[in-house]
């Protein structure tokens, strides 16, 4: 698999690529071990896209290996289905991890065991307060810690009170086990956290074995020593739980500790990159599923048709820092356009059918054989027209088949009553225009409904011009178009985003306020304009495309034959993006 930028950078040199570079070649490390330890909570998002690639990707640079580990340490919000949603999301995105897949829950014999040294050795003790004194007794803020009356219990009670932990003799939050540190230690996390908590629920990997459960923060460094990663890239949220990462490792004794680095989070306008937000998006049904290809999931943006090249690539171009910003949505879609540029067939599609017929189709086609050029390739059964074209302009990716007849569809906006002003397209005042791949048409008449709405153009073509410029005058203008009988009706999707920015809301209706915050944003923010479902008409070679594939509908935006639902009866695109944008990355 090919895991370079579009653009092939030289070395990058961000700072963790800095680090580990001085680590290798001052002998610190050997080699280097990386992870991705996701949570299965969720699907990933286009953040998790940006911590892959750099793990995988130093990984694959410094030839190290990387793990991809499930955080897996939280059973209640946890499923299977999103496991396998994981490991199908960073196969596609192009990356390999090292030997099996890898669980925290895997390691709970072996954190158990550790959890009993750190009481031994007088760093853990069993606290019988509740989850609400535990919070306020922590103190903060001005106000001083408190601590539990069970810290100064002996050695031989906390061990006999987390043995019953362990055989489910407490309830849910009746009991918990915590490391003793320092109750007035100026970083809230170092204040005794929680380690172990009981929970009478079933594990999607270990089943019921357990009724206590180790915490992110305890399972996370030890999960990580155990696989002896060199480098543990996270978000800089995690940076205030780093004192607590290296007191536990140091605690526990490793002769290679692992070292946690934090970088920035990816934030994009128009996105959410919350798998909370996402997962309440999917549950308050407004959109179809966490593979709705309007969600910045990767199950989204792969329905969606984004490639893995355009998701590196923009990965690539973002680097990696430790200062928060916003990315331009539009350098997302830069890379994927370019992913695309050299990549996908040509194919016409009307999206907003308007009937054409032309008059004069028998005899001008009738004398097609005695005007054959090189240029084009025709052939004529006595109904249609087959107009052979390459698929590609100069790429070598075959050749299809157009029909050409007698009624066509051409789009709704490629005529106007009233032009505006440098309008380049059909009016009564310009009826003449390339077919694209056919001859020149010019307008003779136009039909409109009761409204005053166009609903039909009588034309004509001109006999000479298939494959030759009109003799006599100049024509502006090629327009796309599709045979009316032999079309295929397609379903084709349009997307705007999902969600709308703060300064674009205020035309929204406003929110019911018995919603909850989350569920309020939400409305508030959605894009009415999010979707738009045409009923279009596509060339034939169009329907028969394989589910998956990849189209350039000429002079509209690239689409991609939908994964679910389109077939050769029916088929369905949806829209990945846009032929051109002004959008220049620096
Ligand atoms: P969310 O906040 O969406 O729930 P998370 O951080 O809880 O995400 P995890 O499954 O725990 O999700 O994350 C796995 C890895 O992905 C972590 O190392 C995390 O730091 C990283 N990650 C998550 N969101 C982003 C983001 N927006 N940008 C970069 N990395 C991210
Ligand atoms: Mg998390």
């Amino acid at each position: 698999m090919n895991n370079q930028p579009l653009d092939s950078t030289a070395d990058k040199n961000d700072f963790i690529r800095t680090i580990i570079r001085d680590d290798l070649a001052s002998g610190k490390h050997d080699s280097i071990v990386t992870r991705f330890p996701p949570e299965p909570n969720g699907y990933l998002h286009i953040g998790h896209v940006k911590s892959i690639c750099l793990n995988f990707g130093v990984a694959k640079e410094f030839a190290g290996v990387c793990n991809l580990r499930f955080d897996d340490t939280n059973p209640t919000a946890e499923k299977q289905d999103f496991v396998d949603g994981i490991k199908q999301d960073v196969q596609w995105l192009g990356f390999e991890w090292a030997g099996d897949v890898r669980y925290a829950s895997g390691y709970f014999d072996q954190l158990y065991q550790w959890a009993v040294q750190l009481i031994e050795q007088g760093d853990a003790y069993v606290d019988f307060q509740t989850p609400d004194e535990i919070r306020e007794n922590r103190g903060g803020f001005g106000k001083p810690s408190v601590a539990s009356p069970q810290r100064n219990a002996t050695i031989a009670e906390n061990l006999a009170r987390f043995d019953d932990m362990k055989n489910g003799k407490y309830k849910e939050g009746e009991a918990v086990l915590r490391a003793k540190i320092d109750m007035n230690h100026a970083n809230m996390n170092m204040r005794d956290p929680v380690i172990y908590r009981v929970m009478h629920a079933h594990h999607h990997q270990t089943g019921d074995k357990w009724c206590i459960y180790p915490m992110y923060d305890y399972a996370h460094p030890l999960s990580d020593a155990i696989e002896g990663i060199t480098h543990s890239l996270c978000t800089l949220e995690f940076e205030d739980h780093r004192p607590f990462y290296d007191w536990v490792i140091d605690k526990v004794g490793f002769d290679k500790p692992p070292h946690q680095y934090e970088f920035s989070r990816l934030n994009i306008d128009h996105t959410l990159t919350s798998k909370r937000k996402l997962k309440r998006l999917v549950d308050m049904g407004v959109v179809s599923g966490w593979d709705d290809p309007r969600m910045p999931t990767v199950a989204g943006m792969r329905r969606r048709g984004y490639t893995p090249e355009g998701l590196r690539d923009f990965c690539e171009r973002i680097g990696i820092t430790k200062s928060d910003g916003l990315v331009d949505h539009r350098m997302l879609e830069f890379s994927v356009r370019k992913s695309l540029e050299d990549s996908t067939a040509r194919g016409m599609a009307v999206l907003r059918p308007l009937k054409v017929v032309i008059t004069n189709f028998d005899e001008a086609v009738a004398k097609f054989a005695t005007l054959k050029n090189e240029k084009t390739v025709a052939e004529f059964d006595g109904e249609v027209l087959w107009l052979t074209q390459p698929k590609h302009p100069h790429l070598d990716m075959g050749n299809r088949r157009i029909p050409f007849t007698k009624t066509i569809y051409i789009d709704q906006t490629d005529f106007e009553i009233e032009p505006p002003a440098g309008y380049k397209r059909l009016s009564p005042q310009n009826p003449e225009i390339r077919l694209r791949n056919s001859y020149v048409l010019k307008v003779d008449e136009y039909k409109t409904d009761d409204n005053g709405q166009v609903v039909e153009l009588i034309a004509t073509i001109d006999e000479k011009t298939l494959g030759n410029n009109p003799e006599g005058r100049k024509v502006k203008g090629v327009i796309h178009w599709v045979s009316a009988s032999h079309g295929v009706p397609a379903t084709v999707r349009l997307y705007e985003h999902l969600l709308l920015e703060d300064d674009e809301i205020a035309d929204n209706p406003p929110v019911d306020d018995t919603l909850d915050a989350d569920a309020a944003w939400i409305y508030q923010h959605l894009n009415p304009n999010s979707l738009t479902v045409c009923q279009a008409v596509v060339e034939p070679d169009l329907a028969t495309a394989a589910a998956g594939e990849r189209f350039q509908f000429e002079r509209e935006s690239y689409f991609i034959a939908d994964t679910v639902e389109h077939s050769d009866s029916s088929p369905v695109f949806n829209q990945i993006v846009g032929l051109k944008d002004s959008f220049k990355p620096e």
